[in-house]
């Protein structure tokens, strides 16, 4: 039965807000062990799933053993003996039989043993067998005693949970065994009766009881895959009407040109804009000219040409009298932005502003104002935007490039400086389909697959430690021939300090190296100033070397570079690694990645041979999502991928697909939400995702 906890006055029914410590055979001292395992709630304890199973069901008679299986026997115990064979070791030995033979059963220290078990008394072990001079003995993992209810650790497909020292196999199932009983018929069905049939699924109750204590694999397969579809669809959910509620009850800006600018712009592009490029652009400006407000994600691979997408966007807000703002995840990338965008777009007679962390306050001061009386009609910068102090005339639509750097709430921090903006955002690390599903289900998407032409794939090469001259050679030899090279140096994420010390050194030793040319450096510590002019002498071709850290990670664009050294190649992630790559292969010349360092994890192999094989985006974010497992692709938390219990987005796309399909179909039948057996559902989604509005 349950119990109350102390001090409460109402029975609490939510087993989310039971504290597991109030259970029989819990306690303070259990439940602070429980806690470590994420256990707080009966609830949580529900939903503990078990980390594989055990197959511990009876197939074999004792006169059938083979030496060396391990398996379960049912027998009775005919004799008992304890021995001391020397100190501090304790051997009880049961004398047992299933009635096809004799076996001796054999716990190594484990006293209480003999207390447990008496003669005569049904028993179901669990074993590895020696057959020794014709005589059977069963060395005992694990044991329980046939009185006449569930058997939780033999006899079965037992449940191996994620557990530590403290807090055992036998406990847990224990426990999680006496939860079910009390709680799991009280849980609140959230999925209708008519789509529990229509998909052919346990009830929750069931579902939970073969997640723990399967009958076999088949039922407890189909649980997971029950418990699974109810969170992607409550996710689905979640996200449909959040888009919904976006499209439908808010009314944003209809843009409407009142002169020409971007027809201008494009044809002052030293290049012609591709397929690819002319039809994101059409959708963007569609979106734009209706009255509803775009959310719209642009997904292409580095070098695909977003920016050009993104200023056709802002040129649109400015086309129509409004202001549009861009917000880069880093100093650098802003500056670029903006130093590209002023030079086609000043020409024009627009004015463009750059607002980061680092200007002076007099600067600062000077274009905030120019922002809030409209003068600056385009704002790039970085986070710095979303400060308090940032006010627009009228911000009409809000650019997020490296959108994955950023989190949900400064996007919507920017989104609020405008009322109901256009939003676009941009990414550059390809998201695999089910993550993208997942993360962006509410925006609209499209994606730029295509490259500027004449790109040549970048070679990469790994390159062994005592290769390094050949490689400064090889340096040497592309400089001598126009072109230009980044040395980037082991990340060092603790500290910007000693990355930048390593920057340092690295420039020094390299101008040694290569002493006619000029070595330029690039990290985190350098004043704004300084990096925007090695920047702009490494553009100049001034600088043949630049070394530098992750800085360059995003955006960098010299066209010219064709030759990139990344030192420590281990250290980095493989999106990292893909980003960086980025930055060469942008021009006509083929372009060389060169990886050093000393991978010393079967892992940090696999991200350099996925490299060496892969200079596609999308394959290799497929790839970094198989070794990294979707939680770490991005950091959990920052972007928003919930915690599933049992969903796997790697495994359950098809689920993913199908929970999808079935929160638009329910959108579309029962668009007021009013459907009866639908409340318990509707209710659980706008608490989770408790910013709709519904
Ligand atoms: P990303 O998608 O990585 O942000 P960018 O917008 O920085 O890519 O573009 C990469 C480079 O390609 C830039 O030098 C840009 O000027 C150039 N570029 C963009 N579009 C085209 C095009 N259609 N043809 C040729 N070069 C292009
Ligand atoms: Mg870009």
């Amino acid at each position: 039965m349950e119990r109350e906890p102390k001090g409460s006055q109402e029975r609490v029914t939510d087993p989310f807000r039971f504290p597991v410590q109030y259970m029989k055979t819990v306690g303070p001292r259990r439940a602070a062990l429980l806690k470590k395992l994420g256990i707080e709630t009966v609830g949580d304890l529900l939903y503990h799933f078990p980390r594989r199973y055990e197959d511990r069901r009876i197939f074999k008679r004792l006169a059938d053993v083979t030496t060396g299986e391990t398996l379960t026997l049912k027998v009775r115990v005919i004799g008992l003996e304890e021995l001391n064979p020397r100190p501090r070791l304790t051997i009880t030995k049961a004398k047992v039989t299933d009635g096809t033979a004799i076996a001796y059963a054999v716990w190594f220290n484990q006293p209480y043993v003999k207390k447990e078990i008496t003669r005569g008394l049904p028993l179901l072990v669990n074993g590895k067998i020696e057959r020794k001079f014709g005589v059977t003995e069963i060395m005992v993992y694990e044991y329980e005693l046939l009185e006449g209810r569930d058997t939780l650790h033999t006899g079965r497909i037992v449940p191996v949970y994620p557990a530590s020292e403290k807090i055992t196999q036998r406990f847990l199932r224990n426990l999680m065994y006496q939860a079910l009983k009390e709680w799991a018929g009280r849980l609140p069905e959230l999925l209708p009766d008519s789509l529990i049939r229509k998909l052919n699924y346990p009830v929750l109750e069931k579902a939970l009881w073969q997640m723990h204590f399967p009958e076999d694999l088949d039922q407890q397969q189909l649980a997971r895959e029950r418990i699974a579809f109810e969170e992607l669809l409550m996710l689905q959910l979640g996200l449909v009407l959040r888009k919904r509620a976006k499209v439908n009850d808010k009314r944003g800006i209809r843009h409407i040109s009142q002169k020409e600018l971007i027809g201008p712009f494009v044809r002052t592009l030293p290049y012609e804009l591709t397929g690819a490029q002319k039809r994101v652009i059409r959708e963007v400006l569609r979106d734009m000219e209706s009255p509803k407000p775009m959310s719209r994600l642009v997904q292409g691979d580095v070098g695909s040409g977003k920016t050009t997408v993104a200023a056709v966007a802002l040129l649109k807000a400015v086309e129509c009298g409004y202001q549009g703002t861009l917000m880069a995840p880093t100093e650098i990338l802003a500056e670029q932005h903006f130093l590209n965008l002023r030079k086609l777009l000043a020409p024009m007679g627009i004015r463009v502003g750059l607002l980061t962390g680092k200007m002076s306050k007099k600067e600062k001061d000077a274009l905030l104002e120019a922002i809030a009386t409209g003068e600056t009609q385009i704002v790039i910068g970085t986070h710095a935007l979303i400060q308090e102090e940032v006010t627009f005339r009228a911000l009409t639509v809000v650019v997020i490039d490296e959108q994955h750097r950023f989190g949900v709430r400064q996007r919507a921090a920017l989104q609020q400086k405008g009322y109901n903006p256009d939003v676009l955002v941009m990414t550059a690390t390809p998201i695999p389909r089910t993550l993208a599903m997942t993360l962006y289900g509410d925006l609209d998407t499209s994606v730029i697959d295509e490259l500027p032409p004449g790109r040549k794939p970048v070679i990469t090469r790994y390159v062994p430690e005592k290769k390094r001259p050949k490689v400064y050679q090889f340096i040497e030899k592309q400089i001598r021939q126009g072109r230009q090279a980044y040395v980037v140096c082991p990340l060092i994420e603790e500290s910007e300090v000693i990355e930048g010390e390593a920057v340092e050194e690295m420039t020094g030793k390299l101008q040694q190296i290569f002493k006619h040319y000029r070595v330029g450096m690039l990290h985190g510590r350098l004043p704004t100033e300084e990096r925007e002019r090695v920047i702009e002498a490494f553009r100049q071709g001034d600088i043949q070397i630049l070394v530098t850290t992750t800085v360059v990670e995003v955006g960098v664009d010299v066209p010219n570079a064709s030759v990139m050294v990344i030192e420590g190649t281990e250290r980095f992630g493989l999106a990292q690694l893909h980003q960086l790559r980025g930055r060469i292969g942008r021009g006509r010349h083929q372009s060389y990645c060169l990886l050093m360092g000393n991978p010393q994890t079967p892992e940090a192999r696999a991200r350099i041979s996925i490299m060496i094989r892969s200079t596609d985006g999308f394959a290799i974010a497929e790839e970094d999502l198989k070794l990294r497992g979707p939680g770490e692709f991005f950091g959990t938390r920052q972007h928003g991928i919930p915690d599933f219990k049992a969903a796997d987005l790697l495994r359950d796309a098809s689920i993913l697909v199908r929970a999808r399909e079935e929160a638009e179909l329910l959108l579309k039948s029962d668009p007021e939400l009013s459907e009866p057996a639908w409340q318990p559902l509707y209710r659980a989604v706008i608490s989770k995702f408790s910013d709709l509005k519904i």
